[in-house]
């Protein structure tokens, strides 16, 4: 198991979550910037979170994990690995959540739907309704970070995250790390 300080610090040692004082592509600053992809980029840790990730469904009787591309495609991989069920994602065709692939769920099939760094949560959603659609069941939402404020919340399906982070973000001219006259961070790459 995985504390969420672990977590954290293992996010922050990667690079996957930096603090400071960023420029978002929103054009708002932040004094954190997620890059997740900093820390999925290492097969052994991207393994060790999913691991943590499953053993809180390893009594569920979960047979197929599913994620959203790109970062749940690993998820899915490493969680269904650990849950030892098979392992599948959704993609988006013209703007729509859907299953390629020759990807199927049976009627009444007990399904985690497992995403890394969830903001709003609306792709998680279209999951849902994609495992719905196929006449499946959600038992639940395993997420790496959850860092909605709250938002993420997925009606009769349960949510558990490893890590929960506010963001916060302001508008240039609210900024209080600008008011402090603190530079820009540049987003450098950290070593493992
Ligand atoms: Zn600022």
């Amino acid at each position: 198991m995985m504390t969420q300080e672990e977590v954290r610090a293992l996010l922050v040692q990667t690079g996957a979550i930096m603090d400071g004082h960023f420029l978002l592509t929103s054009g708002l600053h932040s004094p954190h910037y997620v890059e997740k992809f900093n820390v999925l980029q290492h097969p052994e840790y991207t393994a060790q979170l999913c691991a943590a990730m499953a053993e809180k469904f390893k009594d569920a009787n979960i047979e197929t994990v599913v994620g959203p591309v790109t970062g749940g495609i690993l998820l899915a991989h490493e969680t269904g690995k650990s849950l030892e069920t098979r392992a599948i994602f959704t993609e988006r065709v013209d703007g729509k959540m859907t299953f390629r692939r020759g990807f199927s769920l049976r009627e009444g099939e007990r399904v985690l739907i497992v995403e890394d760094i969830v903001t709003t949560g609306g792709s998680i959603k279209e999951v849902i309704d994609v495992v719905k659609a196929a006449g499946a069941v959600p038992v639940a939402v395993s997420m790496l970070v959850d860092r909605s404020g709250g938002k993420a919340n997925f009606g009769d399906v349960p949510a558990t995250a490893l890590l929960t982070m506010e963001v916060e973000t302001y508008a240039p001219e609210n900024c209080p790390l600008c008011a402090k006259g603190i530079p820009m961070t540049k987003r450098g790459r950290t070593g493992k």
